[in-house]
């Protein structure tokens, strides 16, 4: 459930923009995840598969986790696109992928199948069960899972099965040069990471994340860049029941002082200081998710007053000229226990703007006000 007191339809927009929500409410605990995506990353030209599908009944014999997740990224424009264009084959990795792109052709037949105009009756999910569970045998029988869990491996196994890396690199255990200005490190960081994993998944998810360091004695700088596929924020110590989104990103970005125990080497001075430590987004995803921190697992709900149509993130950048903006795009609601608990989910449609409810086999179209005023739980994924 979810509450987006600043919530304002954009009426005009070409829709450029999808940002996804996930939140999961149990009796002991609540989750939350949201996937947003960046305005300014989507062109406006696809007209194709516009087909009310919503007024069919989709009968999906799978569980709801796996039903939601599934609803969630099918809505989110870019990954749609890809897979529905069809521009996935040409990059199916047969060397290194564990599934040899079986779990993304599984997927795309899925997709195609829950956006096939004039579709009516069954979708089959048989096949993409099956691969899914050969990937990741834990999600095997019809037991409820954390849909965050299955999300995390579904992207993982997508993104192995369209890697561009199709031989094993040798590792470069040589460090950045301390003399590149962050710009010219982050690239570099960046560019490492995609030796590795570089695929038009990573393209849409995945992120940079930069961290400095000061030695508190000689106040030496290190800054590193890391790549991140979500953000895990805190939730306020003092806050009580409602917590704004940017508080818990203050918090995030918050500086930190590192003593005791926790004292790096400064590699000036050559020895353990007490040292401050901050973070900053080097580089935006196209999709950004935000997941709640280990340590605020197990506590007690909190609403989140969260933007659903112009986030903008920029105080939180490493650099101001890159575009900071977020939109909301759907909704994941966990009812009930974390055991027999049950996960629907409110998906914006990528071209047509209207929410549409997803309940197992029912979609139905939903008003805004409704996801609105439903309550946003802080997030712990
Ligand atoms: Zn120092």
């Amino acid at each position: 459930m979810v509450q987006f007191p600043n919530w304002k339809l954009v009426k005009n927009e070409k829709s450029s923009l999808v940002e996804f929500d996930l939140d999961l409410e149990c009796s002991s605990v609540s989750l939350s995840l949201r996937l947003l995506m960046r305005l300014d990353t989507i062109s406006g030209d696809a007209h194709f598969y516009l087909r009310d599908f919503f007024s069919n009944t989709k009968h999906f014999d799978i569980s709801c986790f796996m039903n939601s997740i599934i609803q969630c990224l099918s809505n989110i424009r870019c990954l749609l696109e890809y897979i529905i264009k069809e521009d996935y084959l040409s990059d199916i990795n047969t060397t290194l992928s564990t599934m040899k792109g079986e779990l993304i052709k599984a997927f795309g037949n899925l997709l195609r199948d829950l956006w096939r105009d004039g579709a009516t009756g069954p979708v089959n999910t048989g096949p993409f069960k099956a691969q899914i569970q050969r990937f990741a045998p834990v999600f095997t029988g019809y037991a409820q899972h954390d849909a965050q869990e299955f999300l995390r491996k579904l992207l993982e196994g997508l993104h192995e099965d369209v890697n561009r890396v199709t031989q094993r690199p040798k590792p470069n255990i040589q460090e950045i040069e301390q003399d590149l200005d962050d710009r010219e490190k982050a690239i570099e960081a960046w560019k490492r990471y995609l030796r590795y994993d570089d695929s038009k998944i990573v393209d849409m998810f995945v992120g940079q994340l930069k961290s400095c360091l000061q030695c508190s004695v000689c106040g030496h700088k290190s800054n590193t860049f890391d790549p991140f596929w979500d953000l895990s924020l805190p939730i306020p110590s003092k806050s009580i029941g409602q917590v704004r989104l940017s508080n818990c990103l203050d918090l995030f970005t918050k500086e930190e002082v590192l003593d005791g125990d926790e004292k790096p080497k400064c590699s000036k001075c050559n020895e353990r200081r007490k040292m401050t430590k901050s973070f900053y987004i080097q580089k935006f995803p196209k999709v950004l998710r935000f997941s709640p921190h280990e340590r605020w697992r197990g506590k007690l709900g909190y609403i989140v007053d969260f933007p659903l149509d112009n986030l903008d993130l920029s105080n939180y950048a490493a650099c101001t000229t890159i575009s900071t903006r977020y939109r909301l795009i759907s909704v994941v609601n966990h009812s009930g226990t974390s055991l027999s608990g049950h996960y629907t989910a409110y998906c914006k449609h990528p071209y047509l703007n209207t929410w549409h409810e997803y309940n197992d086999s029912r979609v139905s179209s939903t008003r805004q006000n409704r996801i609105c005023s439903a309550e946003a739980y802080v997030p712990l994924l």
